[in-house]
Formats: structure tokens, sequence, C-alpha cells
């Protein structure tokens, strides 16, 4: 049997030019895209308001592709662990974060990740394959299905690193943000990066208003590099270079991830430094709790992380402890995957 092609991974323009190919009456896609994205329906066959000859043709042709989900972790504080396996057998995971006023989902963009930060249990596990935009599309259908619930924000996140899968993840922010599809708005969507600075180059010429955060978890290069490899490659001042031109086009305030780890990058020299690196660039900077993974790393103490959030800002520096999310259920990226047979 041929496998049939995955509608999710068209965008709406994309739906409307294979429909016209396939000679299936192009404008239908409006129908479609409601269906499978407003009333999140996953057969041709139930969608009513197309012809039966019309629902028989495109089942011969394409299906809405979900991913099987192999299980879920629930934490008390209600964040909820997916890990999803796609047709291949490949794993990724999902996470679903609520707040007061919204709930957001943390996405996977690559079955794995070749970057290999000492740090982080995905990076630990090597690199599979990219996902298609599809792929990281239904990951977020698949939770508002299975907690009937929609979804207010998207971060590209989770597993792997998105500037090194660009084109379907540009596709998949369309989808998000397109007002026929899950109408998220722009500024609600943020891409993390450890750095990719031809990614940070080209998303800048985008005509998108997302957030764009950047990892960076050490005051210097000398502590990047040993976290992260993908350091020598761009090391901090082409990276800063590269945010610089991305807000002198943008104007918009970029985020800056910073894990504070115990007895590495949390003294007050390392604030300092910090401070010094970052003087020029209007940014947010969120302080994260290590997860432990099993790594060398420690998590910096809580009075400690305090007293790192207090020298930035009384510095001029936007910082914030980023509230603790899933810590009962390993909510760090690539931990639940580990855990599976
Ligand atoms: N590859 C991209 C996006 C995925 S990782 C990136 O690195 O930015 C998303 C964020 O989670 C990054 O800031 C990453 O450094 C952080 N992270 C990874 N492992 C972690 C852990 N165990 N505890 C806390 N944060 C972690
Ligand atoms: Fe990859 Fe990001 Fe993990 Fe580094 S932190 S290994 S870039 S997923």
């Amino acid at each position: 049997m041929r496998t049939l092609e995955n509608v999710l991974d068209y965008d709406y323009e994309g739906l409307r030019r294979k429909l016209e190919r396939e000679k299936l009456e192009p404008y239908r896609a409006t129908q479609i895209f409601d269906w499978i994205y407003k009333k999140k329906v996953s057969s041709f066959s139930v969608m009513t308001n197309l012809s039966k000859k019309l629902r028989e043709k495109l089942s011969q042709r394409l299906e809405v592709k979900f991913p099987v989900l192999v299980t879920t972790a629930r934490s008390k504080d209600g964040t909820v662990k997916f890990l999803w396996k796609y047709d291949d057998g490949s794993t990724v995971e999902s996470v679903l974060l609520r707040y007061s006023d919204r709930t957001s989902a943390c996405i996977s963009s690559q079955v794995g990740c070749a970057l290999g930060c000492e740090f982080c249990a995905t990076g630990k596990s090597g690199f599979a394959r990219n996902l298609t935009s599809g792929e990281m599309l239904a990951q977020i259908l698949g939770m508002e299905k299975t907690e009937n619930e929609r979804i207010g924000n998207v971060v590209f996140m989770g597993m792997g690193e998105p500037m090194l899968n660009y084109d379907e993840v540009m596709r998949a922010i369309h989808v998000i943000a397109d007002s026929k599809a899950l109408k998220i708005s722009q500024r609600r969507i943020s891409i993390s990066t450890s750095g990719i600075v031809d990614g940070i180059k080209r998303l800048s010429n985008e005509p998108l208003d997302i957030i764009l955060s950047i990892s960076l978890h050490a005051p210097n290069d000398e502590k990047r590099s040993k976290i992260m490899p993908i350091n020598q490659k761009y090391p901090l001042s082409m990276l800063l270079d590269a945010v610089r031109e991305y807000q002198a086009i943008k104007n918009r305030r970029v985020t800056f991830e910073y894990i504070l780890f115990d007895e590495f990058n949390d003294s007050m020299t390392d604030a300092l430094e910090l401070v010094e690196l970052l003087k020029d660039i209007k940014c947010n900077v969120n302080l994260i709790a290590y997860n432990e993974t099993g790594s060398k790393f420690k998590r910096t103490p809580a009075d400690k992380a305090s007293r790192f959030e207090e020298f930035l800002r009384s510095h001029g520096i936007e910082a914030v402890i980023r509230a603790e999310k899933g810590s009962d259920i390993d909510a760090a990226c690539g931990q639940l995957r580990r855990r599976m047979p």
C-alpha cells in the first residue's frame, strides 16, 4: 500500500496548490483547515460539508496523520508531559504547561539533537532525524485533543535545535499563526536556539514577529564552550552580533535563557561578566533552575539564585527566575523518553 501524504505537512497555500494539482476544488482548503485545526477532526469521512465523492477522493490521496500517544506524566502543578511515537518508531516529547492566565505548549522540532550540550538529556541521546512541520503541529493538536483545552502559547523548546530544521519550523509557525488554522498570535510563539547564527540571520529577514530566545547559559566563551560545543563554531562575539542585528531590524527585546549551575556559572563574578556582556542589548534574562539529568552539573540553591537575580536587576537587567514547572515529573526534555524501554 502506498503511504499517503500528511495534510498537516501543508500550510494553507500549499494545500490549495495540492488540491489544484489533483483537480479537487482548491477552495475547499478553508473547510478542511477548519475541520482539522478548529474542530480537531482527523478523518475526511466526518467532514460533512464536503461532498461524499470529494471526501473519498481526499482519503485516497491524503490523511491527517497523528502520532501514537505512548505515555503521559502528570504533575501536581498541572503540567503534563507527552511522549509521542511516529510511524517510523521515532519518539519525541511535548509538554503542556498551565499558568494562571494561559496554557502553553512546549514542542519538539527534531528527534534527538546533534549538538550534545553537556547538561541536556536530549543532547546526550544523539540525533535521529528532523521532524516535518506536520509532525510538530500534530503535537499541539494532540495535546489540545487529549486535554480538551485550547493552547494559547507555543514554544519550540522541546527536543532538538529548531534552527537546524529551519524550513519545517517556519512552515509550522505559519500554520500555528494562521487565522484559518491555530490562530495563535505571533507574539505568543517563541523559538529557542542554542545560538545558530545563520538561523538568527535568516530569521531577522522573515516577515515574522515571534519571540527569539537564546540559550546562553554562560557569561564567557571559555565556560560556554565547556558545556555547549556549538560555541566553538559560533562564539559569543558572533552570536551577540547576530542578536544585535536581529534587534536592530525587529526592534524587539530578545530573551536569554541562563540555567544556573551550582559552582559553575552562578558566582557574583559570573553575574558581573553577564551584565557586561549584555549591556547594550535590550533583553530579558530568564534564570532557569537546572533539572538534574544525571550529568555532573547540580542545581544552584534557591538563595544563591535569588542573589544572582538581584545582582542583574540592580544593574539594569530585566532578570527573572523562571517559575519551575513539573519538577515532580522530570520535566526536562529528553528525560521521559530516556526512561522508556
Ligand atoms: N535546542 C534549543 C531548544 C531546545 S532546549 C536550545 O538549546 O535552545 C530548550 C531549553 O531547555 C534550552 O534553553 C536548554 O538549554 C534548556 N535545557 C535543556 N536541558 C535542561 C535541563 N536539564 N534543565 C533545565 N533546562 C534545560
Ligand atoms: Fe540540543 Fe538544545 Fe539540548 Fe543543546 S540544549 S543538546 S541544543 S536540545
